[in-house]
């Protein structure tokens, strides 16, 4: 397999010497990629502008020893263009590719529900359809359940006792029931609750219906599950601007 062609989202890029650049993707079918865009930052590239992050890209590359190479470039979808000029978009985007990367941090592991994950998210990013913020806190709330970290939002987290339950607990994994309440939990309004399981099942119409508050309250949450599970705090998460009025 020294030429292989697949298809990816362009999560990140690095300067590489004069006019080259390292661009990191998440394939289809081969998991993280790292490769390097031969001349892309001369002006007269053929590609330069088609492997830029958040790029969706048919992409041919030539395996080598540490590093593949870029042989051949075709736009799918320019996600870009709609997501760059736009903060909320934006800091959003950057969130879902930094989390991408970091849930598939072995390179070459195909990650195909990730893969799909990031796709649909960027898509609906771009499309405006929804709140970016909700956007984005339905991606993480999808990929942490990929990556096995599933948070329960009905039944206890620990024994099973069927809720709904006041209690939320990070680290105890979701909802929790009186007896297996750990100190520290959180009592989140029933409707933040309800908002969460309905970006973690995909049910639009009760999330586009929720108000600013809850909405405030579940990014908080969903912010906090995220840097539990990976450890340590996504730098982009920060930066999103919750900018809704106070509901
Ligand atoms: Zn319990």
């Amino acid at each position: 397999m020294s030429l292989y062609r697949d298809e990816g989202i362009v999560l990140r890029t690095q300067k590489l010497g004069e006019a080259d650049r390292i661009v990191t993707l998440l394939t289809r079918r081969n998991g993280r990629v790292r490769a390097v865009a031969k001349g892309v930052r001369r002006t007269k590239s053929r590609f330069g502008a088609r492997v830029e992050p958040f790029a969706h890209v048919d992409v041919q590359l030539h395996q080598g020893r540490s590093l593949d190479i870029v042989t051949q470039v075709e736009t799918i979808d320019a996600f870009g263009g709609s997501v760059v000029g736009d903060y909320a978009r934006y800091t959003a985007g950057t969130a879902m590719l930094e989390t991408a990367e970091r849930l598939t941090d072995v390179e070459r592991e195909p990650a195909v529900q990730q893969y799909l994950l990031l796709v649909g998210g960027l898509r609906a990013l771009a499309a405006g359809e929804h709140e970016p913020g909700l956007v984005l806190d339905a991606y993480l709330l999808r990929s942490l359940a990929v990556a096995g970290w599933a948070p329960t939002f009905t039944d206890c987290a620990r024994c099973g006792a069927p809720g709904p339950h006041r209690a939320f607990s990070v680290a105890g994994g979701g909802a929790v029931c009186p007896d297996c309440r750990p100190p520290g939990s959180a009592s989140p309004a029933p409707e933040t609750v309800e908002l969460l399981a309905s970006l973690l099942s995909g049910d639009w119409s009760v999330a586009d219906g929720s108000l600013p508050r809850h909405r405030r309250e579940a990014a908080g949450l969903v912010a906090a599950f995220v840097q539990y599970h990976l450890e340590r705090g996504l730098r982009s998460l920060r930066l999103v601007e919750r900018t809704a009025p106070a509901g």
